[in-house]
């Protein structure tokens, strides 16, 4: 089956008919009919499937085995997110394997296709959490106590779906498989728009972070309750979405966005009690990152003891600047005839990967230069390209 079908099998998997798009959560219902999904799809092309200790899918062509190329992506999304981000990678991975079958090729090294249980973190707060298990990068213990908003912890929601957490952890042996590793994504900007290409490589990932920032005040009625006598915690909380802005713009190329806020209790004629509100801060440069954040952080508690409240911030998660394997970035371009090569400032697994061992990306034009929202696209054919690279670039890796 061609890529765009396998896209066309599972668009209607996971739509979000109130925000729009699809949400599509980790060991939620519609990541257990894409997990499934991908399992029927691998074992129809003769692959066989097992899942690692942590959730993480692999699809093997041929024996598992040490130096194996290994390709893969993600298929839970962000709320409301798009339909590429993600699957694109796994249905161009699907893609590839049947193309290289098509044409007789034998892989002369082990050849094995990743799904990543868990990359935006849209459920459970933090992300690349497959692949952040899988290498050791997460704590196990503060993995499996990570909570959604429901209250249910990770490790609930992996025994209701039938896998074991106290097997969570760093995974050596599965690791030590994997001779390389390249995702191919949707662009998540406006690169190959301007470069006039549909695919390209990806050079860099920009260090990125997000942390928690939980001011609490008093509770109280807001007709009764004198402004003087008000400790309102959506005051210090409003400063904050300010402050990311101005913090970033006086920096170059940096990002800081608050894209999620919670009043408790949350009522029209209520003062809240608390507001929680999550800082996603991006910036190049080992320490920048944390000087945006101190920045914006500074400014939080000093409006936070104007209004009498009390703020906590915590890390969820921090990732270094990721510069992809050059080896294999110039051995892709190569067979793929010289194509772009594109930073991001989009995390992914493979940027976890990388600290381990050679990863690189792929990446398919996106004419809307909009992700992680409904109008996230990819034109039909740019997605046989991506997929057609990919098998290019499996073939010389793995041949
Ligand atoms: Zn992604």
């Amino acid at each position: 089956m061609g890529v765009n079908e396998l896209m066309g099998e599972i668009a209607g998997v996971g739509r979000d008919a109130r925000r729009g798009g699809y949400s599509r959560h980790v060991y939620d219902y519609a990541d257990f009919e894409l997990r499934d999904w991908f399992i029927d799809q691998a074992l129809d092309s003769g692959l066989d499937v097992n899942t690692d200790r942590n959730g993480n899918i692999w699809a093997w062509w041929g024996n598992p085995g040490s130096d194996a190329v290994v390709t893969g992506s993600h298929l839970d999304s962000v709320p409301g997110g798009g339909a590429y981000d993600g699957p694109l990678g796994v249905a161009s991975a699907l893609a590839a394997v049947e193309i290289l079958q098509g044409k007789g090729f034998a892989p002369a090294k082990p050849l094995a296709l990743l799904v990543f249980a868990e990359e935006e973190g849209g459920r459970f707060g933090v992300p690349c959490l497959g692949s952040r298990l899988l290498t050791g990068a997460i704590d196990a213990d503060r993995a499996r106590n990570l909570r959604d908003t429901d209250g249910v912890t990770l490790a609930e929601a992996a025994v209701k779906a039938g896998h074991d957490p106290k097997r969570f952890g760093a995974d050596p042996e599965s690791l030590a498989q994997i001779g390389c590793f390249v995702e191919l994504h949707v662009e998540q900007g406006r690169g190959l728009i301007e470069l006039d290409s549909p695919v390209a490589t990806g050079s860099s990932i920009i260090a990125h972070g997000r942390y928690r920032f939980s001011f609490s005040g008093q509770g109280n009625h807001a007709g009764a309750t004198r402004l003087a006598d008000r400790h309102d915690p959506m005051l210090p909380a409003a400063t904050v979405v300010a402050a990311a802005r101005r913090a970033a713009a006086a920096m170059n190329d940096a990002r800081a966005t608050v894209g999620r806020l919670v009043p408790t209790p949350g009522g029209t004629n209520v003062i809240a009690s608390t507001v929680d509100l999550w800082l996603d801060a991006r910036v190049s440069g080992e320490g920048r990152t944390a000087v945006l954040v101190e920045d914006i952080t500074e400014a939080a508690r000093a409006a936070a003891e104007a209004e009498g409240c009390e703020l906590t911030v915590t890390e969820e998660s921090y990732s270094d600047d990721v510069v992809f394997d050059e080896t294999l970035r110039s051995r892709m371009d190569k067979v793929l005839g010289g194509v772009p090569a594109l930073p991001t400032g989009a995390g992914h697994d493979a940027g976890i990967l990388a600290a381990h061992v050679p990863s690189g990306m792929l990446y398919v034009r996106n004419p809307t230069g909009i992700s992680h929202a409904p109008e996230e696209y990819a034109e039909p054919a740019d997605i046989d390209s991506g997929a057609q690279s990919l098998a290019r670039v499996l073939e010389e890796l793995a041949g």
